[in-house]
């Protein structure tokens, strides 16, 4: 299996620490607000990759966590007047909740940032003690100097790292590149420590709750594009500082999103929750579209491509429509081509394709009622559906789903229109037929009867 490594900016072959195991820490939430679509990209991104290990035979151990003390969180609970843990636990909520509407495995570990103040403290103290970190007015900074390697994730010389021209200068700072670990604070979010009163750094948190959930070497270490300088570079240096261990072996990072082509961001009022993009499309299709495209790639959200998503998964619903599907999977030419995909830095464009071509091989097969290879095929493309997260739901169901009209009045028009059939009154008939098209509902007459289906 190979994965792009950030790290070296080159695809590798994964060669885990333990055989069989891998050990994965992606950076979660910072709770100040409702999750957005970019959020629900990179977190459907890690859940498809932990899927796709695991189905391939590997044990996760995957650990996301929460970021439940930082600036925003603190800014934006004096801008509403409330305490920070009671924002912070309002949104833990309203995350837990999207998530689950888009289907996501949970992570084996959840760590929050408050939770491990002790085990943060420890890490920065070690960090004094080796010399890779300086106390300056009861805060404490990591000095980049110390670290030879800073920069080399992000590919980036001391310059170039300097914070840029709107930061202000911080006078305690021997270096401007040097960042904060522990920051003063009197009240509100604020806990005891060597230095005084204060709170952590946001960028010691994912070092410490990583390291003491998955130890000083781990497998992969994930996030958004946007993380991988300062946080990601950040962390580098503080883990790898403290420890002698080697932190992550691979560092994953998925593209960014825009809505649009242009940047989501609250002033530009394109700003699209979880909760607001579920109105419109079913979680399914959502899920279906943002990891169509491969991860890595920049992707653009635009109705027209939420709308190509429910039509690509109508066609391959279609298609298992009818068949009976067993849970054993046989390997074939396509179960083949799937892995080869999938097993090429998770490909999911790649693996899409091949279930294209067994809905496309099922079609024919049920054509020339071959019903028994086509429902071998149907297996086939329901198994290798579970880790992308998406085809596990009853075909004649999910063809029935978003329609307006509630089913026993659709059933109940089915009926009468059978009724005028026979006595034939075909002008009743097709009022019937053309009521329904016109409130999206396809009527489909066989030997077998009528059924109906969602246009
Ligand atoms: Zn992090």
């Amino acid at each position: 299996m190979k994965i792009y490594n950030t790290l070296t900016g080159k695809k590798e072959t994964l060669e885990t620490l333990e055989p069989n195991r891998v050990k994965m820490y992606v950076c979660g939430m910072t709770v100040y607000d409702h999750t957005h679509i970019g959020h629900a990209r990179t977190f459907l991104c890690f859940d498809l990759i932990v899927r796709y290990l695991r189905s391939s035979g590997f044990t996760v151990d995957y650990i996301r966590n929460i970021t439940d003390v930082d600036d925003k969180i603190i800014d934006r609970s004096k801008e509403l007047n409330i305490e920070a843990m009671n924002l912070t636990s309002k949104y833990i909520d309203s995350m837990h909740h999207d998530f689950n509407s888009l289907g996501m495995i949970n992570p084996d570990q959840e760590p929050k940032a408050t939770e491990n103040i002790i085990s943060i403290i420890k890490l920065i103290e070690k960090l004094i003690e080796k010399g890779h970190a300086y106390v300056s007015e009861s805060d404490v900074y990591f000095s980049t100097d110390s670290f030879a390697e800073y920069g080399r994730l992000s590919r980036r010389n001391t310059e170039e790292m300097l914070p840029g021209a709107r930061v202000d200068i911080n006078k305690d700072k021997l270096n401007p590149s040097d960042f904060v670990l522990w920051k003063k604070a009197e009240q509100g979010l604020a806990w005891d420590s060597p230095w005084g009163k204060g709170r952590p750094g946001w960028h010691i948190e994912c070092s410490a709750m990583s390291m003491e959930a998955l130890g000083e070497s781990f497998d992969i270490h994930g996030g958004g594009i946007d993380l991988k300088f300062p946080h990601h570079e950040n962390e580098i240096a503080q883990s790898k500082c403290s420890t002698n261990g080697n932190f992550a072996t691979y560092w994953m990072h998925t593209g960014p999103l825009r809505i649009d082509q242009e940047k989501m961001s609250k002033s530009l009022d394109n700003f699209i929750t979880i909760k607001d993009a579920l109105k419109s499309f079913s979680s399914e299709v959502l899920r279906y579209f943002l990891i169509s495209s491969h991860y890595r790639s920049p992707m653009n959200y635009s109705i027209d491509g939420l709308v190509e998503a429910q039509s690509s998964l109508d066609r391959l619903y279609t298609a298992l429509k009818g068949c009976e599907v067993q849970l054993d999977l046989d390997e074939n030419k396509f179960s083949i081509k799937y892995k080869e995909m999938m097993n090429d830095d998770f490909n999911v464009p790649g693996a899409l394709a091949v279930l294209f071509d067994i809905a496309s091989s099922i079609n024919l097969l049920k054509e020339s009622n071959q019903l028994d290879e086509a429902n071998q095929l149907a297996s086939t493309m329901v198994l290798l559906a579970e880790p992308l997260g998406v085809l596990q739901q009853d075909p004649e169901q999910y063809l029935k789903t978003g329609v307006k009209l509630p089913e026993d009045k659709i059933d109940s028009l089915i009926n009468e229109r059978v009724l005028a059939r026979t006595n034939k009154d075909f002008e009743r008939s097709d009022q019937i037929r053309d009521e329904l098209v016109s409130m999206d509902i396809i009527l489909e007459d066989s030997a077998e009867g009528t059924s109906w289906r969602r246009k």
